[in-house]
Order: structure tokens, then sequence, then C-alpha cells
């Protein structure tokens, strides 16, 4: 047996009630079906409305709610069949016009259910409307727990032939006979009842959001599913305040060991959330109710630094906290009423937004030496990291794929949690073009490819923009200099106001080791092909390409919008006389007659053997800093490659 629980929103139109009929005939071909419905949305609340009216008041509440429901049989039924549930549905409201007002309140499921029933049977299903005031009975406003099962287990055995028996949720009867409830929202406890009783193989709740999500996603539009979480863990969101379920509910589901799906009706086939004896080992939500903000644990959380956490957030929001005490599975924190929907959205996003628990999930792109000494650095120091900065960094998701791997980027966008990092190990010349939907969407970039960041300034600017408007970071020191801080150095000056006078940049590793070797040109260069030291095609260095884009990236960290088409480029041949201070130097140099203030050149030169280059080494880079500030210049040298290098730097930005 399956029950299969409709909420209001789910049966509130025709449409509404379409949908639903299409699930649960889904649900029927593989097993006999309980469907407990609420009454249609609002329906509970106007009955109650209308129960404290009097006379043509009265009436006409009751009149709008019968039209509201003819409207329905109107859209689902024709002929001879819309005019015998008309007939049902006119005598219901004749009962109701005449019940005692405390009543009307358990008239909503019965009419939602009498429609429904009917559209069953008129599709051929063999059906049976179940009364539940007959099946479901409370003493002293407690349900009778066997009793209860007993009858609902006589009800469905005496009927062995039926398929889909659809039943009312909320309404039961109590000692003296009278019909009852089971509380406002009461018809998910109601299915619980039912699956306890018959011992159900799934209990279904459908309603009108993807699951339980980590706070109400009418109030945090980021909020997400929750895709499991134990019992408990649903109770004490429930008792405290998400709408999402009814807390008695998970008694009898608990008991019986069923679990719980919550479903989204109108996307049968989305996110949801399993509730059942296992628990995720993790914060599960945060609910908000008059200024009392719950955070729920479903793990056994650290208390201190949790406190901590949420008052730290709290004061950063300017937010005073009234009272801080902690739960059995989490923390209450009480602010002034006016300032809860503030307060929820500041613990939400401490707590689910940038991580939950400190796990940080990495989507790593490009397998080649970089990439894979990333994973590699990961894996030795995840722990030696969460120790020292709490951050608990984890591999996701490692493909070799570039830009054209639409399904890497897709199933990215849409299941990262926010604040996921996406890294760009590949050289990919488009790959770029992800990284604003990426930013846009909560993921941050952390990228080793400079390509992605020479492309033009106006993409350039995007994503730089994507980033900010989304609190998200594109990092990128990697791409130039690997591990020496040359952006952040250089950024740092820009950002002080501190006017760049020149800029001179040895960063190509490639003709550094080859004119600081002793070896001839020709046999330098095929030496550090071998050494895997060029670029896969090494006229990229030759001919100054490589450099060109990282002097785009520098020029634009200090706040220089250069564009390649600005910079004088004089590639190498091969044929040059090389001295001994031969070097391949990018520069950038203030000059007021050129349009962007700066003139941009990459060339062969000879240092003298004063000059802070005369001395470098093999492979080693070194960037050189004149500002208004620096007038002695700050020199920045160290080695300029290495997959480690590159690897550490990467970590470096993932941990800024
Ligand atoms: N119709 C009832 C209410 O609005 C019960 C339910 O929907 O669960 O409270
Ligand atoms: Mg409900």
């Amino acid at each position: 047996m399956r029950v299969l629980k409709f909420g209001g929103s789910s049966v509130a139109t025709a449409t509404a009630i379409s949908q639903t009929l299409d699930t649960v005939l889904e649900a029927a071909k593989g097993d006999r079906v309980v469907l407990i419905c609420s009454a249609i949305k609002g329906c509970t609340d106007a009955l109650i409305a209308a129960s404290s009216l009097e006379g043509e008041e009265r009436t006409a509440a009751i009149g709008a709610l019968s039209d509201q429901h003819a409207l329905i049989v109107r859209r689902l039924f024709t002929g001879a069949e819309r005019e015998r549930l008309d007939e049902v549905m006119d005598d219901l409201f004749e009962d109701l016009a005449a019940a005692p007002s405390e009543d009307f309140q358990t008239f909503g499921e019965l009419f939602s259910t009498r429609i429904i029933a009917q559209k069953l049977f008129c599709e051929g299903v063999n059906s049976l409307w179940l009364d539940s005031r007959d099946l479901i009975r409370t003493r002293d406003g407690q349900v009778v727990v066997e009793d209860s099962y007993r009858r609902i287990r006589q009800a469905v055995a005496a009927h062995p032939q039926v398929r889909i028996f659809v039943a009312p949720g909320f309404i039961a009867r109590d000692e003296r006979g009278h019909v009852t409830t089971l509380g406002r929202g009461g018809s998910d406890y109601s299915a619980a009842l039912y699956a306890a009783a018959l011992d159900a193989a799934s209990l279904q709740i459908w309603t009108d959001v993807p699951g339980i999500m980590t706070a109400n996603p009418k109030d945090v539009h980021s909020a997400l599913t929750v895709k499991s979480m134990s019992y408990e863990a649903a109770f004490s969101l429930a008792k405290n305040g998400a709408k999402v379920l009814y807390p008695p509910t998970v008694i009898p589901a608990a008991e019986a060991g069923i679990d719980i799906e919550i479903r989204n009706t109108f996307a049968p086939a989305g996110a949801y959330t399993v509730i059942g004896s296992e628990p995720c080992g993790n914060w599960v939500g945060v609910t908000s109710a008059e200024g009392r903000i719950t955070l729920v644990a479903d793990y056994p959380f650290p208390v201190s630094s949790t406190l901590a956490r949420v008052r730290s957030v709290l004061a950063s929001e300017g937010i005073p906290v009234r009272s801080i005490s902690v739960l059995d599975d989490g923390v209450q924190v009480e602010v002034a009423p006016q300032l809860g929907s503030a307060a929820l959205k500041s613990v939400h996003k401490e707590f689910f937004e940038r991580d939950s628990k400190g796990v940080i999930d990495l989507y790593v792109a490009g397998t080649g030496a970089v990439g894979s000494a990333l994973v590699e650095l990961v894996r030795q120091n995840s722990a030696r990291l969460a120790e020292k900065t709490g951050k608990t960094l984890r591999i996701a998701h490692c493909v070799s794929h570039e830009a054209e791997d639409e399904e890497f980027f897709a199933k990215l966008l849409k299941e990262a949690p926010r604040h996921s990092i996406f890294i760009d190990c590949t050289d990919s010349e488009t790959i770029w073009k992800w990284y604003s939907p990426l930013l846009e969407a909560g993921i941050d970039v952390v990228s080793a490819n400079r390509r992605s960041l020479a492309v033009p300034y106006v993409n350039y600017r995007e994503m730089k923009a994507s980033a900010l408007s989304e609190g998200t970071f594109l990092r990128y020191e990697t791409t130039v200099g690997a591990a020496l801080p040359i952006l952040d150095s250089l950024a740092r000056c820009a950002n002080s106001s501190d006017e760049i006078i020149s800029l001179e940049a040895v960063v190509s590793c490639t003709l550094n080791k080859i004119l600081t070797s002793s070896d001839p040109f020709p046999e330098a260069l095929r030496k550090a092909q071998e050494a895997g030291l060029t670029e896969k095609d090494p006229s990229a260095d030759l001919s100054g390409r490589d450099a060109l884009r990282k002097l785009l990236i520098l020029a634009r960290e200090a706040g220089i919008a250069l564009e390649e088409s600005d910079v004088e480029v004089i590639p190498v041949k091969g044929n040059e006389t090389f001295t001994k201070g031969s070097r391949f130097v990018a520069s950038l140099v203030k000059d007021a007659a050129r349009p962007l203030g700066y003139r941009a050149r990459i060339a062969l030169e000879t240092v003298p053997e004063d000059h802070p280059a005369y001395s470098l080494q093999g492979t080693e880079n070194m960037i050189i800093i004149r500002g208004e500030f620096h007038p002695s210049p700050l020199i920045i040298r160290g080695a300029g490659e290495g997959a480690r290098q590159a690897a550490s730097s990467l970590l470096n930005d993932i941990l800024r």
C-alpha cells in the first residue's frame, strides 16, 4: 500500500487536481493507494471565518465557497456526471448551512475529496471514498491510536478489489461521537496514521514546494531542498515553525519505520526530501517565528563555535540578541520580532549559503599537471587545513573537459551549493564564457587559465561585474608568475591609489630559461621544449602571445583598461644577437601622450648589469613595480612555474 497526501494547493484548481491525479494514477500502477486530501487552499480559513458570521453575511460566505467548488466541478465534469456531483455538493453545502458553527471547519475536506473520488470513479478506476470520521477516533483531543488503526485496517480489508481509496484528511470523531479535527495542518497527520495502520510501503506528502528546505523559500530565496533527514530533525523543524509539515505526522511514521517523502505536486520529478531514521549529518534548516530563530542540526553539532558563529553574524548585521539558548539539536535565538526576517536571512546565509559545516565543494576542470597537483594537494592537506582555517575542502567533481562540456556546467549550475568553487585548470580559449553564469549562480571561480582573463576588456569587465553583483569571487593569482604574489601586490598598490609609474614583467619562463642558459638559442629552445617548459605550441612563447596575455592581466589589475591592440609586440625570431643581459620584457610605462596614459610593449631588451632582472636564473620570474609611493621599486622574484607552485597558488585563492 502507498499513502499519498495532497495539500490545499495541490487541489485548489481543476488544473492542480488534474496534476494530482496524474501522480496518483502513476503511483497506483505499482501498488494500491490511499489518497488523503486537504481542503482546497484557503477553504478551512474561509469556513472558520464564516462560522463567526451571522444571517446574510454567513449565507454569502457559504455561497462564495460553494461557487468556488462549483467552478472546479464545471471544469472537471460534463453532462450527467456533472449533474450527479452538483447534487452531492449541494447536499453537502446544505449540511454545512445547518451545521453548528464549531463544525464548520470540518467540511473543507469533505468537499475536496468528494470531487476527487468522483473524478476517479468517472475515469473507471476502482476507487472508494472512506469516511475518516469513522476511522480516526480521538479522546481528550488525542488520537486513540490502536482503535483507529484497527478501524482503518478493517475498512481497507473489506474492499480487497479497490485500487485507490480516497479519504479526507484533518477530520476525526471524538469519544462523544462528535466530529472533530486533528488540528490545523492536520491532514499530514491523517496520512501518517493511515500509513502506519496499513504498514504502507511508502508515505508521500505532496505539497507546493520541493520538499523541506533550509528555510521557508518565501522568506529566503536561496533556500535549498534538504535531500534527507532524520525523523527527529524533521520534527524539530516542524515544531519550530517550518510550515511544510505538521509536527505530529512524524510520530506514527517513525514508530512504524516508514520513510516520509515530501514532494512537489507541481514538479513531480524535481528535488524532494526523504525523512527516515538516518540523520543526514549536517545542519538541516533555520526557522523563524515572531523573532525566535531556530537553527536545527541533524548531527552532534559543535556547541561553542556554533554559538559564536550565530552571535557574530547577527552582530555584523547590527541585530541585537535578546537571548540565546542551546537545544538538544540546535540553537535558538530571540531577537526583536521586526528584526526576525533579517536575522533569519543572515543565519541562513552563514550556515547554508557559504558552507554548512565549513565544507567547500570544489569543481575542478582540467586534469593536466596543474589540475592533478591541486587535487593531490587538497587531499594531502585537508585535515591540516580544516584544523587551521575551519574550512573543509572537498573535491566534488573533477573533469578533464573544457568549455564544450555543457553537461558538466549544467550539473554545476544546478546542484552546486552556493559558494562552491569552480577551478579552471584548463587552457581552453572559450571556457571563460561560463564564468559569468557561474558567478551569477553564486559559485566562486578560481582560475589558472590566463586565456580566460586576457579576453577583450568588455568581457573581462562583465565577469568582474557578475562577481560583484552576486558577492562571489573571481581569483586568478596563478595566471601570472604561478605562486608569486604578483597580482595581489599590484592590486594593493592600485587599490590604495598608488599610481603605477611603470611595470616591468619578466614573466616568460621559457624565454627566461633560454636566455639565461649558456647554450646557443636553438639548442636551449630544444632543451626547454623537451623539459616541457614551453607552451604546447612554443611559438606562443616566442611570438610574445603568452607574455601579452600576462601583460593584459597585470595592467587590468592595476586598473588600466589595456587591450591587445594597445600593445606593441616584437616577437623573438631566434636570429637576434643575444647578450648576457638579453631579457624578454613586458613593460607598461606612464606616458601622457598615449590615450590610455601608458605605453605598453613586449620586446627583447638588453638590461644593464645593475638592473634587477640581470641576475635572473632559469625559469625564475620577476616583476618590478614603480609607483608614486614606491619610487624605489617593489620587486617580486621567484619560481615562475611548476605544477606544485601553481597548485599552491590556486589553494591560496581558494582559501583567501
Ligand atoms: N485543511 C486543514 C487546514 O487548513 C488541514 C490541512 O490542510 O492539513 O488546516
Ligand atoms: Mg500543510
